[in-house]
Formats: structure tokens, sequence, C-alpha cells
């Protein structure tokens, strides 16, 4: 870890990503014509092939909220904004300890949760252990699983003769279950493409976090249309007293509040 050089009161913005917003205001800043501030995406380092943001980019832990309180310090970072993911919930954690120790301004930008519309059915659980509980009682036969490729073994040994559709950026490693196939595909996805794909596995239950956000919402609508119930993961709880927007625009309004 080599301290920055650079003089201790030039801007330096750290976004912990690995999400669509984050890219987003990276982007933004990137664009500015009159130039921004130094920007660092941090991400944890899970996909492969991530889909990298303009600046400067940093891949791996930090070691926990000490490790990133350091980071911060020693590299003299004036603003931190925490885009992660909703169900990323240790890091969001981390970022508001390191954010006070080392005495950093801490944004969090969380993609608004999804509300259910006329028609949708919609099963709420607490976690992936209740999803699978939840497939059992609406007797699923062929689920459309969406969560990802880690947890999957929370509906390994399940529901006998439950067959799973696993949706996942990179393949998914065992524990798994034994009846599955893995469609390797990353969001955006379109209403056309769930719809086809509902269709094509003739999918009878739905499964999704509650992450909220535009790219991956094309499923809930299909499944609607479809009649299909839909069971959601709620978000695991956030740090309290953090300040919270919803938009890379609402976020980059209050850096330049801040600069
Ligand atoms: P997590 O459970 O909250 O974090 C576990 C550990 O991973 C953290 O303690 C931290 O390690 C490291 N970490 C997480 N995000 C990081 C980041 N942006 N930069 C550097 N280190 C990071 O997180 P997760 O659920 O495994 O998610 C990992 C990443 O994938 C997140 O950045 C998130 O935005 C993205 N993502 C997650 C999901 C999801 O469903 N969970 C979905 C899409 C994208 P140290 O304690 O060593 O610092």
């Amino acid at each position: 870890m080599t301290p920055s050089t650079e003089a201790p009161r030039s801007p330096h913005l750290l976004i912990l990503g690995g999400t669509t917003e984050a890219r987003r205001l990276a982007e933004a800043l990137d664009a500015r014509p009159h130039g921004g501030p130094r920007v660092t995406t941090s991400l944890a380092g899970r996909v492969a092939r991530p889909a990298l943001p303009p600046g400067e980019v940093r891949v791996g832990g930090f070691g926990g909220p000490e490790g990133l309180a350091d980071w911060l310090r020693a590299h003299r970072v004036t603003a931190l904004i925490d885009a992660t993911h909703p169900f990323a919930a240790t890091i969001s954690f981390n970022a508001a300890r390191a954010a006070a120790s080392a005495h950093v301004p801490l944004l969090a930008l969380r993609r608004p949760s999804w509300t259910p519309a006329d028609g949708d059915n919609w099963h709420g659980v607490g976690s992936l252990e209740e999803a699978a509980d939840a497939l059992t009682g609406l007797r699923a036969r062929r689920v459309f699983l969406t969560t990802g490729r880690t947890g999957l073994s929370a509906f390994a040994g399940r529901g006998e003769g439950m067959w799973f559709l696993v949706r996942s950026v990179d393949a998914p490693e065992p524990p798994y279950p034994a009846r599955m196939e893995n469609l390797l595909d990353r969001g955006p996805f379109t209403l056309d493409g769930e719809r086809e794909v509902l269709r094509r596995y003739t999918i009878d239950v739905v499964v999704t976090k509650e992450s909220g956000g535009e790219a991956t919402a094309p499923k809930l609508t299909a499944a609607r249309e479809a009649g299909l119930p839909v069971v959601v993961v709620r978000r695991p709880p956030v740090p309290e007293g953090v300040t919270e927007v919803a938009t890379p625009a609402e976020a980059l309004a209050w850096l330049d509040r801040r600069t």
C-alpha cells in the first residue's frame, strides 16, 4: 500500500462498486468537461470479467472496516460513496464504520426497492433458505432462480422432482441443486427476452432477490403476464445514520455540495 504523493486536499472519491449505478456515477464524473475529482472504484473481485468503469479501479477486499479505514487514510480519500448492491450487507456496514473512524463523509447510493403492481403474485421471504421452503409450499416444479451463483446450497437436496434454471454471470460451484441448468447471462434483460425464458423452459415459479432497479425488473413483468408466482427475498438491513440517495444524479449533486 503506497500512500498518495498528491496534496492532501485534492479531492479523491472512492466508490464501492459492483453495480450499474456505481459504473454510471464513475462515467458521469469522467464525462464532466471541466474535470472532476480523482475517482477510484473498488470491486470485490467476485466476477471474472467485470464491466469496468472509467477512472482508477482497485480489486479485492480491504480486510474489514479497519482495513478500509486505513485505505481511506493512506489514499487521502475525501469522500466515500457506497454504491454496492443492496444485498452486499457486510461491506455497507464496513463502510459506515470505516468512514466514521477515518472522518470521511459517506453517502449510500442505493437503488429503490421494487413494489408489487396489480396482478403480481409475490411471496416475500427473509432468506434463500426461506425461499426454498416457499417453493415447496408452492409445489414448484420448474424454478427460474435469479438470485446469483452464491447461496445455491439452500436449494440443494430440496423438493423432490424440482428442476432449476440458474441464471448467473459466472458458472456456479457446488453445492447446488442436482437437477439444474445454468444460463450464463448478465443484465440488463429485456421483457421479450424474459418472456422467452419463461416460455422456453416452461417455468412455473420465479425466485429473485429484492434487488430493485430497472436492469433486472423485466422478469417481474413477464411473470405477472404469465400469472406466475414470484418468491422475493427481502433486503438485509443497512447501517443507520448514513445519508442515502437513489440515483447517480443525486450522488453527483451530493458531491457538488461538498466541493
Ligand atoms: P458483502 O457480503 O457485503 O462483502 C463481503 C466482503 O467482500 C466485504 O467484507 C469486503 O471484504 C468485500 N467487498 C464487498 N464489496 C466490495 C467492494 N466493492 N470492494 C472491495 N471489497 C468488497 O458483499 P457480496 O454480497 O459478497 O458482494 C460483493 C460485491 O458484489 C459487492 O461489491 C456488490 O456490489 C456486488 N454485487 C453483489 C450482489 C449480491 O447479490 N450480493 C449482486 C450484484 C453485485 P473486506 O472485509 O476484506 O474488505
